[in-house]
C-alpha cells in the first residue's frame, strides 16, 4: 500500500509572516495558504474549525476575511464536521470558490462527495482549495477535557496550546506551564471510527500538511493536484513561504513513511479483527 499517497513534490515550509507563526499550530502553512488564496481572489472564502461556545472546542465556520481565518488558527484535538457547512457555504454564503480545511477523513468526503454528488449538486464544483492535514487520530469533545483537565491538570480556560509529538500528549497554559502524558494514557479516549482509518497524510487534499517530518514551528507539506501545485508556486513565488528540501531537514520524511505505515498496519488488523467479531458474521466492512 501507498503510505503517503501520490504527490508532485514534499518541502518543509513555514509562512513568512510573524503575526501567523505567533499562534499557528505548525508553520502555519493553513492559515497563510487561506489567507493568501483569498487576496489574491483564488478563493472567496473557506470552512475552517472556528471557535466554538466552549473553550477548545470547534465550531465549522465559513470564514470570509483574513482575520476570521486567523482566528481559526491552531489544532483544536476534537472533532469539528467541517463537511457540515459546506452547503452553506454555497448556498447561504454565495462563495463560488470555497477553500476548505480537513482531516484525511474529511477530504475524503469531499472527494467523495464531487464524484457522487448526493443531494450536493451546485456545491461540490466550487470547491477550489482543498487543505488537508495530517491526522492520527481524533477524541470527542468529553475525551479531550478529560484529557487535558483530569490527566493534565489544566483548566480548558488556561489552556493556550495542545500538541500531539514525541509519543506524548503536550498541554500548553496561556501562563507557561507545560504538563504532558505518556500518548498511551490517552489511548482509550481515541473515537472508535479512527481506528478502521487508513490514511495518515491527507492523501485526497490538493497539498496537504502537518508537523511530523519538520523541525518545531515548520510543517512538512506535501504538494499533490495540479490546481495545488498551482496554486502553492504562486505563493512560493510571492514571498509568503519559506521553503527547504525536505531531505534538507531532521527528522525527514523516514519519520513520517514510518508512521504512516505504523497507522495504516494496526487499522487493517483491526478491520480484519472486526470482519470476524461475531459468531459466522462480522461487522461491516466500509472499503468493500
Ligand atoms: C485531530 C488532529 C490530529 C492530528 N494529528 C497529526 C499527526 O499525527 N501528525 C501531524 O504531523 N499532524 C497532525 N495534525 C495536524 C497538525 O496538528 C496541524 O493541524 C497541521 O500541521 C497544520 O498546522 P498549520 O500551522 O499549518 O495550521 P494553522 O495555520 O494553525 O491552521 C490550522 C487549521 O486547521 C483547522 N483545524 C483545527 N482543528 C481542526 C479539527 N479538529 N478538524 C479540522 N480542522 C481543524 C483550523 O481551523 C485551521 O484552519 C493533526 C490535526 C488534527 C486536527
Ligand atoms: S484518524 Fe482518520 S477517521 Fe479519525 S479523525 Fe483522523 S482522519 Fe478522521
Amino acid at each position: 500500500m501507498d503510505m503517503l499517497g501520490k504527490y508532485k513534490t514534499c518541502v518543509a515550509a513555514r509562512s513568512t509572516s510573524s503575526e501567523i507563526l505567533k499562534s499557528s499550530q505548525d508553520g502555519g502553512i493553513v492559515t497563510q495558504m487561506f489567507i493568501y488564496a483569498l487576496e489574491e481572489g483564488i478563493i472567496d472564502g473557506a470552512i475552517v474549525a472556528g471557535p466554538g461556545d466552549e473553550p477548545w472546542k470547534p465550531k465549522p465556520m465559513v470564514a470570509t476575511t483574513p482575520e476570521e481565518i486567523l482566528a481559526a488558527r491552531g489544532t483544536r484535538y476534537n472533532i469539528s464536521p467541517n463537511m457540515a457547512v459546506i452547503k452553506e457555504s454555497v448556498r447561504k454564503y454565495g462563495l463560488d470558490k470555497v477553500g476548505i480545511v480537513g482531516t484525511p477523513c474529511q477530504m475524503q468526503a469531499l472527494r467523495k462527495a464531487q464524484l457522487y454528488p448526493v443531494g450536493m449538486r451546485y456545491v461540490t464544483d466550487k470547491i477550489a482549495l482543498a487543505m488537508g492535514i495530517f491526522c492520527m487520530e481524533n477524541f470527542s469533545y468529553q475525551s479531550m477535557k478529560q484529557i487535558v483537565e483530569d490527566h493534565c491538570n489544566v483548566d480548558l480556560h488556561s489552556l493556550k496550546k495542545t500538541d500531539i509529538g514525541k509519543g506524548k500528549y503536550w498541554a500548553y497554559t496561556n501562563r507557561g506551564a507545560v504538563s504532558q502524558i505518556p500518548l498511551k494514557v490517552t489511548h482509550k479516549y481515541e473515537q472508535p471510527g479512527c481506528h478502521v482509518c487508513l490514511d495518515y497524510v491527507a492523501n485526497m487534499g490538493d497539498i496537504s500538511t502537518g508537523s511530523v517530518g519538520s523541525p518545531d514551528g515548520w510543517s512538512t507539506v506535501f504538494v499533490r493536484s495540479t490546481n495545488g501545485d498551482n496554486i502553492w508556486k504562486k505563493a512560493v513565488e510571492a514571498g509568503v513561504f519559506e521553503v527547504k528540501a525536505i531531505d534538507s531537514v531532521k527528522p525527514g520524511l523516514d519519520l513520517v513513511t514510518k508512521l504512516a505505515t505504523e497507522k495504516i498496519t494496526k487499522n487493517q488488523k483491526e478491520l480484519e479483527h472486526r470482519a470476524k467479531m461475531g459468531v459466522n458474521k462480522g461487522l461491516r466492512n466500509p472499503y468493500i
